[in-house]
């Protein structure tokens, strides 16, 4: 599975820590993530991530392009809900095009436990059936 994450700068060390709670299960897929993200996670874990742009310069639209071709199985966007900058990435967009794609979406800590369980346990396995192209 494809897995995507973004953390708002608030958020960042929380995505980290979870990372590291779940790096056994997170290692059997592919994780994407947008610059800065991906940089702190893949310095925190070992995994291997692929790194899009930093959010501040088009990372979490290029995120949504691969969301909008179906090659994104799962996203984990934590955002700050109280005082996100500026500079950094609105969420609805990304919202409403896994809306579009029935993608599995995690805005906060608790529901992205509940997904990589069900990640782990098979629940999203129905995704491959889908979209075989997915994990190409
Ligand atoms: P970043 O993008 O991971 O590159 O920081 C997300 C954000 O700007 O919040």
């Amino acid at each position: 599975m494809n897995i995507a994450l973004i953390a708002h700068d608030k958020k960042k060390e929380l995505m980290v820590q979870i990372c590291i709670a779940y790096c056994g299960i997170l290692s059997k897929h592919n994780i994407f993530a947008t610059g800065t993200t991906g940089k702190l996670v893949a310095e925190a874990t070992g995994l291997k991530v692929h790194r899009f742009l930093a959010g501040a310069q088009g990372g979490d639209q290029q995120i949504g392009a691969r969301i909008a071709y179906n090659e994104i199985d799962m996203l984990l966007f934590f955002r700050d809900p109280v005082s996100p900058g500026p500079q950094e990435p609105d969420i609805q967009p990304l919202l409403r095009l896994c809306d579009m794609r029935n993608i599995p979406v995690a805005t906060n800590v608790a529901t992205a436990e509940v997904l990589i369980h069900g990640l782990e346990r098979g629940d999203l396995d129905w995704r491959d059936i889908v979209n075989p192209k997915s994990n190409a």
